[in-house]
């Protein structure tokens, strides 16, 4: 019999996008007090999200997943989370109406720090430097010091991540996720100039909620109505941290990812033998794996067969991320190898990393129209292939950023210069992200 997972064989395998920490003892310091800290979320409400991801994947639920691309320490608000979480809310509502199907709600929230960087160093001025990792790793400024790896930057990740959790929790129970109160905001948006053309949609959405009114549903007598699941996830990229809080799940005796609900494994860290996919594979939450073009048929086959030997439902979200234009070539190959294997997976669709361009201005930024136009093409292929997409995964914010260009309230290349807040890849701001939201709406009712 082989040798059971133990939460540190990671560190036997080669690793890539890591840092190297400069003082060792430093780093052992922070791992032993964090191993010694609560989880931040528990084994019960991974299993929950794991059993909600399997109806996904059958076809009788949605899944949405969306959040910043990186959060940061300096963006840390009340006010920003919950602007995220309230744009999530809607768009589950235009989602669950389109869908006709229950939507699963899972942030990029309450631990994406760390990032994975197409270059080990940039340029700036003349200078070369380390790159930003991320606020868990090191500092954005572009100065020598800032991009040294400082290991307690994890602890105010991990203070970071409890208090927007704690503040999550309460606003997914306390009452601010009401259905109604949603669909008035909803309502809001509608009403606007720009965003007639959703308004047939956002009436019919109001009329059912008249006519459940009207059949005595309401918040007091459905009690479901008044509050709602909220998950988190973050790409488990720093696997000190992931280690650190890494934790045995009372019930079932099994290892669990304490930082958040579900983790995925990033496209540039999905090496079969790599460090990523040996931890990754040990714990029992629901996990990610994003898929992009240089993704292969034999590579999927292993991954699979490791991430989730036993083939089970809600284990294993496939999220496809090609670019617009580009789907075709490869999603069909990917889905042809999954039902050969008769592998059970989600299949989502992430049409921000694809689509990423650099604007006249310097810009990065991303054109909603290419969004919208891998969404479309991701919807099609698996009409095409009787294969059920089953979510979408998105970088977007709940504040009225100016990161990526277009929308109905059109966002030109020269207004990128005016609120580009973001710490890493370009998100879609409040009306951007409901928008496509009534959009796959549409893509989900025809
Ligand atoms: C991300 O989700 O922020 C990311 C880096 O994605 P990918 O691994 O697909 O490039
Ligand atoms: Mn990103």
């Amino acid at each position: 019999m082989s040798k059971a997972w133990t939460k540190s064989d990671w560190r036997a395998k080669p690793r890539v996008q890591m840092p190297d920490y400069p003082d060792q003892g430093a780093l052992q310091a922070v791992e032993a007090q964090l191993a010694a800290y609560p989880p931040l979320v528990f084994a019960g409400e991974a299993r929950k999200l794991k059993a909600t991801l399997a109806e996904v994947g059958a076809g009788r639920a949605f899944l949405l997943q969306g959040g910043d691309c990186a959060e940061s320490f300096s963006e840390f608000s009340a006010d920003n989370i919950r602007d995220t979480f309230k744009v999530m809310l809607q768009m589950a509502i235009v989602l669950t109406w389109g869908a006709k199907l229950p939507v699963v709600k899972v942030g990029r929230m309450a631990g994406q720090f760390a990032k994975p960087r197409s270059t080990p160093t940039e340029m700036a001025g003349g200078q070369e430097l380390p790159s930003y990792r991320g606020d868990i790793i090191n500092g954005f400024d572009f100065t020598p010091e800032a991009r040294i790896p400082d290991p307690a930057r994890m602890l105010q990740a991990y203070t970071q991540a409890a208090a927007s959790l704690n503040l999550l929790r309460a606003f997914s129970t306390g009452g601010y996720a009401d259905i109604h109160r949603v669909q008035s905001w909803i309502a809001g948006f509608t009403d606007e100039e720009e965003a007639q053309r959703y308004r047939a949609v956002g009436e019919r959405i109001s009329d059912a909620m008249d006519f459940m009114a009207a059949a005595g549903v309401t918040s007091e007598t459905a009690h479901e109505l008044g509050k709602v699941d909220f998950y988190t996830s973050h790409e488990a990229l720093l696997l000190e941290y992931e280690e650190a809080l890494c934790r045995i799940d009372s019930t079932t005796g099994v290892p669990v990812a304490g930082s958040g609900h579900m983790i995925w494994i990033g496209d540039r860290t999905r090496q079969p033998d790599g460090a990523h996919v040996e931890f990754c594979r040990g714990v029992q939450n629901p996990i990610g794996l994003k898929c992009g073009p240089s993704t292969t048929a034999d590579d999927l086959k292993v991954l699979m067969a490791k991430l989730n030997p036993a083939n089970e439902p809600g284990r294993l979200t496939l999220i496809a991320r090609f670019g617009a234009g580009k789907v075709g070539d490869h999603l069909p190959r990917l889905i042809q190898t999954v039902q050969s294997e008769g592998a059970n997976v989600v299949w989502s669709c992430d049409p921000m990393h694809g689509n990423t361009i650099k604007a006249a201005s310097g810009y990065k930024t991303r054109p909603f129209e290419s969004v919208l136009r891998e969404v479309r093409e991701f919807f099609g292929i698996h009409k095409a292939e009787g294969t059920i997409p089953g979510g979408v995964h998105f970088e977007m914010t709940g504040k009225d950023v100016t990161e990526c260009t277009g929308g109905v309230r059109a966002v030109t290349d020269e207004d990128l210069s005016s609120r580009y807040h973001t710490a890493c890849d370009p998100r879609l701001n409040a009306s951007q992200a409901l928008e496509l939201a009534f959009l796959v709406a549409e893509e989900l009712n025809d």
